[in-house]
């Protein structure tokens, strides 16, 4: 049985997320959240895992190293398609601890962080920026099965 049978439609909110209706109502459902449902009362404050993203503004954001740092945090759960995604490595982890190149995030990293500021968040976890190092799996001919970069 699908486990989103109790998820109802509703109606279209806003046409665009970043607008200050959609982030209303999705701070409405966050608060409702955190104050009614039973399962989300008894959740703790979570630990930040190894690698997040430190939202410093609307367009300003760069890779956080918590530690043992207690936070809620958003995630990003998206599709990769066939894009070669801007990512974390020995080279880029100095710079893009300093600062994310904003003009080289992908449009959708852009957006999920901006909509993440609004929504109050501090912190995001999108995987190719936070998984360090990052491991590639190809199973192309030729290829290493497994890269570390
Ligand atoms: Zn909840």
């Amino acid at each position: 049985m699908s486990p989103w049978r109790h998820l109802q439609s509703v109606p279209r909110i806003s046409d665009h997320t970043g607008s200050a209706t959609a982030v209303k109502k999705v701070k409405s459902w966050y608060t409702e959240c955190l104050s009614s449902h039973q399962l989300c009362l008894q959740a703790s404050t979570p630990q930040l895992p190894t690698r997040v993203i430190r939202i410093e503004g609307p367009f300003k954001a760069r890779v956080h190293t918590p530690g043992v740092e207690r936070s809620e945090y958003a995630c990003l759960s998206h599709r990769w398609g066939g894009q070669v995604m801007i990512r974390t490595t020995t080279l880029t982890l100095g710079q893009y601890s300093v600062q994310l190149p904003w003009d080289e995030l992908p449009k959708t990293y852009q957006d999920a962080i901006q909509f993440a500021h609004a929504l109050g968040f501090s912190y995001i976890w999108i995987d190719s920026l936070c998984q360090f190092p990052f491991l590639v799996i190809c199973a192309r001919p030729g290829f290493p099965q497994l890269t570390r970069s």
